[in-house]
């Protein structure tokens, strides 16, 4: 919305010219209607006012409307039926947004008992910050509490929502919001693009409507296979690790001693003077031995709730005592019953021993909201795959 205004500055000064006159009148007429029943004592001073004092309030309120209305393209009345279209969707655009972040979101709507909207990152940030500070989430309009069980979405916002203008942030044209993945996918002509040619390393970008020129001069089609070897040996190498990962997985599964177990991770907190929110799994038997899983936000570095940039990290731990060496290599999937999203498996190792009982505490590659969504949850559940390597037989 702001861009277009930018690019549109002369519309708008005429506009503003056209709507100072007409608001003027408008406003003038309503003053008098409220004015007439003279029951709200706030009004009296106006009517008894001369008229300088009511123009004040006139302008002041014209002023208003200025800042309200966005800029509109090629309306030449104020008064046409598409200007009024334009006013009642900004309008309803205001009333959908977010309580909190104040933007009009394409994510699920939540709201409180009391019907005020969050949209569905800043409920889970909220509930998250709320179990960091070991606090009550409240509604931040009218403090009613909020939990997962309590707020409900609301589907007729969201669709509401989507049948709402947005502006392409490429082409600065507008669109229904539903519409727009499409139209920036495919049908955009500003739309951010590569080179046809960037597999074998073309590193050009720029609007679709550029590409062809530029796959005029490109010379990268001209390369010989000398040329473009480097280019490609460095391509394989990404997809060989990725490949040795799942064959490492895959092999992992092929051997004897494996276990599965599907675990819940439960909120604690620490009993220090500032009480640290942890989680842990209850014990659980696998390949014969007792285990534990625990696991921390941001490393336990103080004030998690202040930083928008949240980790989670988890410990296993050997609850069994042993006698021998125990060599394990074990990794989280997000199992059957889990809210984490797909994660890549990060196969890690630790040979366990009489005096090394507890791994390091190692990152789940999971992002910031993502991180959010689990906090806000009562518990984290997840997969643990244990594989357990023969030492001779490696
Ligand atoms: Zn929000
Ligand atoms: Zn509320
Ligand atoms: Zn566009
Ligand atoms: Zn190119």
């Amino acid at each position: 919305m702001v861009e277009s205004s930018s690019v549109l500055t002369p519309a708008f000064s005429t506009n503003l010219v056209e709507q100072n006159q007409e608001l003027t009148f408008n406003t003038q007429q309503s003053v008098e209607t409220n004015v007439l029943p003279g029951i709200n004592d706030d009004m009296t001073p106006l009517i008894s006012a001369n008229t300088g004092n009511s123009i004040t309030t006139v302008t002041n309120l014209t002023d208003l409307n200025n800042v309200n209305e966005p800029p509109l393209k090629k309306t030449k009345s104020n008064n046409s039926p598409e200007n009024k279209q334009r006013l009642l969707e900004d309008r309803l655009g205001g009333i959908l947004s977010c309580c909190i972040c104040l933007d009009l979101s394409n994510l699920p709507m939540y709201q409180c008992i009391n019907g005020h909207l969050m949209c569905g990152h800043c409920f889970s940030h909220l509930l998250a910050d709320g179990k960091l500070k070991d606090e009550l989430t409240t509604c931040p309009n009218c403090r009613c509490e909020i939990n997962k069980s309590n707020c409900s979405r609301n589907l007729a916002v969201e669709k509401a929502i989507s049948e709402l203008p947005i502006v392409c942030e490429y082409c600065l044209n507008t669109f229904l919001r539903y519409e727009i993945k499409v139209h920036q996918n495919q049908f955009c002509t500003d739309r951010p693009t590569v080179c046809d040619y960037n597999l074998i390393g073309c590193s050009w970008q720029g609007a679709y409507h550029n590409l062809e020129s530029h796959l005029g001069v490109c010379h990268y089609p001209s390369k010989t296979g000398m040329q473009l070897l480097d280019t490609l040996k460095e391509k394989k190498q990404i997809i060989d690790d990725e490949k040795k990962c799942l064959e490492t997985v895959v092999d992992l599964l092929s051997l004897n001693q494996i276990g599965v177990s599907d675990l819940i991770l439960k909120p604690f907190r620490t009993d220090d003077f500032v009480a640290k929110l942890y989680f842990e799994t209850s014990r659980f038997t696998c390949l014969s031995f007792q285990w534990c899983v625990r696991a921390r936000i941001n490393d336990n570095t103080p004030h998690p709730q202040l930083t928008m940039n949240r980790t989670l990290s988890y410990q296993l731990v050997l609850k069994s005592k042993i006698t021998q060496t125990i060599d394990l290599k074990f990794f989280i999937l997000r199992g059957p019953h889990g809210d984490l999203q797909a994660i890549k498996p990060v196969i890690y190792s630790f040979e366990f021993s009489p005096n090394h009982t507890e791994t390091e505490y190692l990152k789940l590659s999971i992002s910031p909201a993502e991180c959010n969504k689990l906090l806000s949850s009562t518990s984290i559940s997840f997969r643990l795959l244990m594989v357990q390597v023969e030492r001779n037989k490696e």
